[in-house]
């Protein structure tokens, strides 16, 4: 038997992998795979084999699972805040750019030119 892992590292949030084993793997709001990992049983083997070979970064990986045997699931990295989470603050945002300040006798502050007298 075996069963589905994606390399996180990897992916690109295609989502093909989705499209092609839907019976393992879901897209996340930012179209990145959220992976079943209990074992694909053989009558899916097919669609989970299709998934790993079209997978455009080859991110979709099957590990062999020996009879008798629980495999260690891979921690899921934290999700990241988002501005819709209840209990996270937003993060802040960045200062609004100043606008250029004239200088006597004009020119723009920074802009390189030294007046010559002339
Ligand atoms: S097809 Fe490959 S690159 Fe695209 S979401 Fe699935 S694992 Fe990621």
């Amino acid at each position: 038997m075996i069963r589905v892992v994606v390399d996180m590292i990897r992916c690109e949030g295609h989502g093909i992998c989705a499209e092609l084993f839907p019976e393992r793997i879901s897209l996340d709001d930012w179209g990145f795979p959220i992976v079943d990992p209990t074992p694909v049983p053989p009558g899916l083997e097919t669609h989970a084999r299709r998934a790993a070979d079209l997978c455009p970064t080859l991110a979709v990986l099957l590990r062999t699972v020996e009879p008798g045997t629980v495999p260690p699931v891979p921690p899921r990295p934290a999700a990241a805040p988002t501005r819709a989470s209840p209990n996270r603050p937003a993060p802040p945002r960045p200062a609004p750019p100043r606008p250029a300040q004239s200088r006597p006798g004009g020119g723009a502050a920074g802009s390189g030119r030294r007046r010559t007298g002339r």
